[in-house]
């Protein structure tokens, strides 16, 4: 089941997003077909598959026309059924393994597994009942209460600070389990993107520096304008939590940069992610063409970054400019009049307020000119920020 899948053939992808998109483009390029199940009508993925099969992740029989077709399967959405990946797994090549989706999927598993294999975290206890909520440290404090499962984008998070705070939030939460997490006093976010082969081989993106707004990843900026120490550090701390999973595949590490230098994981997400993006117009192999790598048994290819990059998220808002209650189509010769900006949309039929549309990756000899495109694309766009950069 592990000899290397010659381009051609078919590969399967679980998830019908933005990322499955971009996954199915990178594959298609390599001459793979793509079959895509995706529970959705009509996704971004699905559009460009050579075959959408439309259906739930547990439903069997979509499961087994999945099986039936391609010989490598993967997901590109995390919170897909861990059962989804087994069934697949009985016939067909997967990566990465539910065992690794699974853990990524629960941040409790997550950091225990990370804490276990020594990889610093910020102070956390787990919250499973009142009891938990009612005895938390006021060391923690103050903290983020987050929802153990189907948090992202800063979703299922509610900020505390104080012990009835934390008594309340867990009890916002629907009671179900949760994390108490020290807030951290950032420097800066970053993330590392690797890739990992069956025979263990690994390969690093370069670090990513990541701006949010409201919990939504707003600004990636790569290389991260941090110490060299800080970047070597950065890209062995994510080889060693792909190395500790046995992952195949393309796997992200985010982490906190504190004040004082020091590198703590936030999360982990066993799929490419948003903030590696920029790989695909600025890197000699994107994380999308590396994923279908790992998943057709094929040797890595290079990650290295020809220039700087500032990847900028379209969000649903800059359809909806001035409080317009029906959406419009921004301009988007604002942005493709700077020959150096890539666009990229997602074909979302529907724009929504937070919801992610597409994405451009200014590229420039220095960091300094990427961010001077970058700052112009958004005072015209009216995306919020742009004096920040
Ligand atoms: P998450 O969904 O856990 O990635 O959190 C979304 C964003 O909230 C992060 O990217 C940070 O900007 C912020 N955040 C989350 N946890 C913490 C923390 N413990 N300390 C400081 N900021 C945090």
């Amino acid at each position: 089941m592990n000899a290397p899948i010659p381009p051609g053939a078919w590969l399967g992808l679980l998830g019908g997003g933005q990322l499955g998109r971009m996954f199915c483009m990178a594959a298609q390029s390599l001459g793979y077909k793509v079959a895509v199940l995706d529970p959705g009508a009509d996704g971004p993925a699905a559009s460009v598959a050579d075959r959408h099969i439309h259906a739930d992740y547990l439903d069997a029989a979509g499961l087994a026309r999945l099986a039936g077709l391609a010989r490598a399967a993967t997901t590109e959405f995390e919170n897909v059924p861990s059962a989804a990946l087994e069934f697949l797994a009985r016939s067909v090549r997967v990566t990465p393994s539910a065992t690794s989706v699974a853990i990524a999927q629960d941040r409790i598993s997550e950091k225990t597994f990370l804490a276990g294999h020594g990889v610093a975290l910020a102070p956390f206890a787990v919250l499973r009942s009142d009891s938990d909520a009612r005895d938390v440290s006021p060391a923690l404090l103050p903290g983020i209460v987050k929802s153990a499962r189907l948090g992202y984008d800063g979703k299922g998070q509610i900020r505390v600070a104080t012990q009835d705070a934390v008594i309340a939030a867990f009890a916002a939460m629907g009671g179900v389990p949760c994390v108490l997490e020290h807030f951290v006093d950032l420097a800066c976010e970053v993330s590392v993107i690797v890739a990992r082969t069956d025979a263990g081989a690994t390969t690093a993106w370069p670090v990513a520096e990541n701006r949010h707004r409201d919990g939504i990843l707003d600004v990636s900026i790569s290389p991260a304008r941090v110490d060299r120490v800080v970047i070597d550090e950065a890209q062995r701390i994510a080889t060693v939590v792909a190395a500790a999973l046995d992952y195949r595949g393309v796997l992200c590490v985010e982490m906190f940069v504190t004040r004082e230098g020091a590198l703590l994981v936030n999360e982990i997400a066993p799929r490419p992610h948003n903030s590696g993006h920029y790989t695909i117009d600025a890197c000699i192999t994107s994380q999308f063409e590396q994923q279908a790598r790992v998943l057709a048994g094929l040797p890595l290819g290079d990650t290295r970054q020809h220039e700087p990059a500032v990847m900028i998220n379209l969000l649903g808002d800059i359809w909806f400019e001035s409080e317009r209650a029906t959406p419009r189509e921004p301009d988007w010769t604002l942005v493709l009049r700077h020959p150096q900006a890539k666009l990229h949309l997602y074909g979302k039929a529907e724009p929504r307020r937070g919801r992610k549309m597409g994405h451009v990756t200014c590229l420039a000899p220095t960091h300094e000119a990427a961010l001077a495109v970058a700052r112009s694309i958004k005072r015209d766009l009216g995306i919020p920020g742009a004096d920040a950069l």
